[in-house]
């Protein structure tokens, strides 16, 4: 990686103006709504129709609870309450 000297600094490019609602964890937000590993009806809203965790960025969830969830998917599928994955038969 050569550094270009030569090269000037573009200003960095302005923030877009497209509206960015900050997204909320819902965990946090509601606190009768617990992450349980047996719980797939919950679990299931995080995960993709392919049986994949939807990440922190998409679904606004706190480090901390996209921690417990990710560790909950995990123990539901190792008893079969959730997919790995899903066989698409074409
Ligand atoms: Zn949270």
């Amino acid at each position: 990686m050569a550094f270009n000297r030569s090269r000037p600094s573009r200003p960095r490019p302005r923030r877009r103006m497209t509206y960015h609602r900050r997204k909320i964890c819902r965990f946090c937000a509601d606190s009768s709504l617990a992450i349980d590993y047996k719980d797939s009806k919950t679990l299931r809203l995080f995960t993709t129709e392919r049986g994949k965790i939807i990440p922190c960025r998409i679904s606004g969830n706190c480090a901390k609870h996209q921690r417990r969830l990710g560790l909950a998917i995990k123990r539901a599928r190792n008893i079969a309450l959730l997919p790995y994955t899903t066989s698409i038969v074409r």
